[in-house]
């Protein structure tokens, strides 16, 4: 004979999470209690006890004292009796209940029907949450009845849930009935995914087995379903403890026989213990046979042993708000709470999902409640801080997104690392706000790893920019050329020119530079920020200078000059600007001419400006194109010679 203890028995997550979240309300506040058992199993609940953790009847009892509501859920206005009357109110409603109460109270149907057993805590929760008219049906006869009766009509909606614990194999057979006659009975399929995989496991054992034995309280809902399903194939025994074993229980079994044991999901891990000890002391009495059994468990190669500290692969089973349920082939029901899941607190919802297998470090091993609490958060910052050194090492530049401003800099996460950047390493200017970097994405340079501050990384934003920076200049110097074009940014107006902007550097562009075009003062043609074209007239790698210019060959007017002036050319000029020697003409824009002091007249002149004035059109003659020096000399004078000379041809 021997012993197979199912895959899945003992704790299941939801059992496991309430007894945890009660424990800790306990150490903080001393006692607590809980609204009813916490769980179906009287020996849990004897040792919970031990622990400050009471009973209360009902929340009147509890009323000024902190209470726990246990994972059967209660109904809504006993959840809004307890926020009032109570100290404080700690939720362990399993998520898997919570999710029915939600069904049940946002569905739109005329009648809900709960399928289940009507005493049970979980269905009487689950029926004060319904708005509407509610029923508990123990089975599709029931539900038949209340069509019947006319409390339940086909022309209505209806909506259809069943007890987290509920037999699978009864649940779909009624569901199929009840689909099959009551085309508006909308059916949620609510057994929870702990209790599907517990009847499974259990009744593919119950299937090979000669004995089953079902471990767990009397009153627990899910462990009665499972001794409901193991007895359609083989012979089952319900027991609440190792003491509830009959001796001589395998008599009139055959010699290589299998004895199969699971347990409910509020089944203590101690207590199967317990029980698979005593069925071996059951086997050894029949074969006189000195095998130790219990050792033989101890080294099952399908339980590992945990143990604080050890480094596991855990798959994931479930994902909550609060924590994340993990199977890691030991007896114990791993979980790791949401804050031992990520250094990031924005990202626990991406970290993991269900089937995904992971990495995690033992951290707590609890016999006492069959847990095993894991953190993966601990291996994950090991070989962050790991990788952060190798970045460090070799002055990697790594991204990472902005996501939070802290006293004294800003938080970066890259890779789920967290990476403190103090202001001064922002590249932030002394009075700027850090909230301009918040949700974005920043390069970055690890400047400091230390171990022995909690994993503390230090990081900067500001090295890591220098270095594109610099990178960006040195291969602007690489590839300068005369003559290169640019569309730059007005940085500064200074009396002598501009500082534009070309990227990688700043170039001056001379005031004489900015237009063909005379020009008083640069402010007067760009203001700062403006972008304009410049094209490089000369450079200096050395000095790290670069001298611009605004204007476009292709407009440039002394080409246009040329071509269609020569010297003797008669024109007319408008005066532009008076000078002690002489006087400015504009020709066309952008080519000026000079009427020096000795060419205004055939008079000696003193003072330009009773001649001459600012604006005036003038006739004069081109004397001189000096194309080298872009120089043009003009004549008034000339052309008054010209003139006499013509009269006195005449008078001859
Ligand atoms: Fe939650 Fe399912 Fe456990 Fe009930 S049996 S507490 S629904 S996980």
């Amino acid at each position: 004979m021997w012993i197979e203890i199912a895959d899945k028995s003992g704790f299941c997550f939801g059992v496991e999470r309430a007894i945890r979240l009660t424990e800790e309300a306990a150490e903080r506040f001393g006692e607590v209690w809980t609204s009813g058992p916490l769980i179906h199993n009287p020996i849990v609940t004897k040792s919970l006890e031990k622990k400050g953790v009471h009973i209360a009847d009902n929340v009147e009892s509890a009323a000024g004292k902190p209470l726990v509501i246990r994972s059967h859920g209660v109904s809504a206005q006993t959840g809004i009796k307890a926020a009032e009357l109570c100290a404080e109110v700690i939720d362990a409603t399993c998520p898997f209940v919570a999710k029915i109460h939600k069904i049940v109270s946002e569905t739109s149907a005329e009648a809900v029907v709960v399928l289940g057993d009507r005493t049970h805590p979980e269905v009487i929760g689950i029926m004060g949450h319904a708005v509407g008219r509610v029923y508990a049906c123990a089975g599709a006869d029931d539900i038949e009845g209340l069509f019947t009766r006319g409390e339940l009509s086909d022309n209505e909606d209806v909506a259809l849930v069943v007890q987290t614990t509920f037999d699978r194999g009864r649940f779909e057979e009624y569901s199929e009935r009840i689909a099959r006659n009551h085309s508006r009975v909308k059916i949620y399929d609510t057994i929870c995914h702990a209790t599907s995989e517990r009847q499974r496991n259990a009744e593919e054992l119950a299937k090979r087995a000669a004995l089953m034995i079902v471990v767990g309280g009397r009153s627990s809902s899910n462990t009665g379903a499972l001794a409901a399903i193991c007895a359609r194939h083989c012979r089952t025994v319900f027991a609440e403890s190792a003491a509830d074993i009959p001796r001589q229980i395998l008599s009139g079994l055959r010699s290589d026989s299998l004895i199969g044991i699971t347990a409910g999901a509020s089944t203590p891990v101690y207590t199967i213990k317990e029980v698979h000890e005593r069925m071996n002391e059951e086997i050894r009495s029949v074969n006189e046979n000195e095998e130790d059994f219990a050792a033989l468990l101890e080294a099952d190669q399908s339980f590992i042993k945990l143990r604080n500290g050890m480094r596991v692969k855990a798959t994931v089973v479930s994902v909550s708000d609060r924590e994340v349920c993990v199977e890691v082939g030991a007896k114990q029901t791993g979980y790791i709470a949401c804050e031992e899941l990520t250094n990031n607190p924005e990202a626990v919802a991406a970290v993991v999902k269900v089937g995904d297998v992971i990495d995690a470090i033992v951290i707590k091993v609890d016999d006492s409640t069959g847990t095993a609490a894991l953190s993966k958060k601990r291996v994950d910052t090991a070989l962050s801080l790991e990788k952060m050194m190798a970045v460090k090492d070799a002055n990697e530049t790594i991204e990472g997104v902005v996501s939070n401003v802290v006293k004294g800099g800003v938080i970066v996460f890259s890779d789920n690392t967290r990476i403190f950047i103090p202001a001064s390493q922002t590249g932030i200017p002394r009075n700027g706000s850090l909230d301009v970097l918040l949700k974005q994405t920043v390069k970055l340079k690890i400047i400091e790893v230390n171990d022995q501050r909690g994993g503390r990384v230090v990081g900067s934003i500001k090295l890591a920019n220098k270095e594109v920076r610099d990178a960006e200049r040195a291969k602007f110097w690489e590839n300068i050329e005369v003559g290169q074009k640019f569309v730059g940014e007005v940085r500064s107006i200074e009396d002598y020119g501009v500082f534009v902007d070309i990227g990688a550097v700043d170039g001056l562009v001379r005031t004489s530079e900015l237009t063909w075009n005379r020009v008083g003062h640069p402010k007067d043609i760009v203001k700062i920020g403006d972008k304009i074209n410049v094209i490089v007239k000369s450079y200096d790698p050395e000095k790290k200078r670069v001298s611009l210019s605004a204007k476009d060959p292709d407009d440039n007017p002394w080409t246009k000059f040329i071509d269609e002036y020569s010297k003797g050319d008669v024109i007319k000029a408008t005066i532009v600007s008076i000078t002690e020697f002489g006087a400015f003409a504009q020709i066309i824009p952008g080519v000026d001419g000079l009427i020096h002091i000795s060419q205004i007249s055939t008079e000696r002149v003193n003072n330009i400006a009773s001649v001459l004035s600012v604006g005036q059109e003038v006739e004069v003659k081109i004397i001189e194109i000096d194309t080298e020096k872009n120089r043009v000399s003009l004549s008034i004078k000339a052309l008054m010679e010209e003139t006499a000379s013509d009269d006195s041809d005449d008078e001859e």
